[in-house]
């Protein structure tokens, strides 16, 4: 699925060609691809004259919020009325990092309403067909890098600057695992060191999201990794749950699982990792495998969520014990698909 397509660019090149209200949209419990592929669009949207708004479903980490203008994001869950002015005066819509509303939790019924030029940046499987533009890829490693493009294709590199580079160069790090998958192609590191040539120091971008760590964060690490890991060698699966009552415990702030769930993954001969945590009355579920095993099947198809082949989310509203029974009775189902071993 590539959509790419150079009328696509040509026709949103002229919406864009006149100054109008645009708002921003950021994809529900955002990660560092889509605040920072939103961010980034904000700086450069405003730099050719339009009035942009950056609308957020609910709060994003600490750690991303020394993005320059992450501060002015407006959140859906904080400030429902802003959010609804800012579309209702919207001309266009751009939706970063997600490929259908529905993405967007409770501020999806508003988006839904919008009856401006609905365009979207993505690297999702399967986007829905809600939008007039689309430019999507799966083949690239992040919505930042697909940024980076759109603004090429524009014919606006020129207006790149550091808080575009340091904004996308966030995107292409995170979705990445800090360049260990999702880029395998030389164009995302062209891209990187374009932006690391506009001027930013990209070691300190890595401690700024990394090592920002609080006590409890890197605790509740250590407690889920000795207290809450599952390892079902026979289905090469390795699953940590947490309780409401274990983040509590850890004083839980938005962002402190990010990334717990690679854990699982570090073990050789696992395949499949799988973090539980509950949340909000249901259980939040992020899935991750290497090799051909498609997390974004087992999402999908099971868990009222989807993503990319090796990197899913999904959702479950049976309680903690029962998702976990479900999950190691669905994975029975493909036992033999995930008896492999990732070799060179
Ligand atoms: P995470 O496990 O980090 O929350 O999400 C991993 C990937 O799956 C991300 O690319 C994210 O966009 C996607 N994803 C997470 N949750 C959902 C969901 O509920 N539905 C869909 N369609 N995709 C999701
Ligand atoms: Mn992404």
């Amino acid at each position: 699925m590539y959509m790419l397509d150079s009328h696509e660019i040509e026709a949103v090149g002229r919406l864009l060609s006149v100054p109008q209200n645009i708002v921003l949209v950021s994809h529900k419990n955002p990660d560092g691809d889509t605040i920072g592929a939103t961010l980034a669009m904000m700086h450069y949207l405003r730099k050719k004259g339009h009035n942009v708004t950056a609308l957020v479903p609910n709060d994003f980490p600490g750690y991303y919020k020394w993005i320059p203008g992450a501060g002015e994001m407006v959140i859906f869950d904080h400030n429902v009325r802003a959010v609804r002015d800012a579309l209702a005066a919207g001309q266009s819509m751009f939706c970063l990092d997600f490929n259908s509303l529905d993405r967007t939790g409770n501020m999806a019924t508003d988006l839904e309403k919008f009856r401006g030029e609905k365009i979207v940046i993505d690297h999702h499987l399967e986007p829905s067909n809600e939008f007039d533009h689309y430019f999507c890829s799966t083949a690239s490693s992040s919505t930042g890098e697909l940024v980076y493009e759109f603004i090429e294709a524009l014919g606006d590199r020129a207006l790149l600057g550091v808080e575009e580079a340091l904004a996308l160069y966030t995107c292409i790090m995170t979705d990445t695992g800090s360049f260990s998958y999702n880029c395998n192609h030389g164009r995302t590191y062209h891209i990187v060191a374009e932006l690391i040539d506009l001027g930013i120091d990209a070691a300190n971008v890595h401690k700024l999201v990394y090592d920002t760590y609080t006590e409890d964060r890197l605790r509740l690490l250590g407690f889920a990794l000795s207290n809450r890991l599952l390892v079902w060698n026979d289905l090469h699966t390795a699953v940590i749950y947490l309780s409401k009552e274990d983040l509590k415990r850890f004083d839980y702030q938005v962002g402190d699982t990010e990334g717990l769930v690679n854990y699982g993954l570090s073990m050789e001969n696992i395949n499949l990792a799988v973090l539980l945590t509950e949340k909000d009355n249901q259980i939040r579920i992020s899935f991750r495998s290497k090799g051909d095993f498609s997390v974004n099947r087992l999402a999908r198809d099971f868990f009222d969520g989807g993503g990319h082949i090796n990197a899913s989310g999904g959702n479950s509203k049976i309680g903690m014990n029962d998702t976990i029974d479900k999950l190691k009775e669905v994975l029975l189902q493909f036992k033999e698909e995930l008896d492999y071993t990732v070799s060179l």
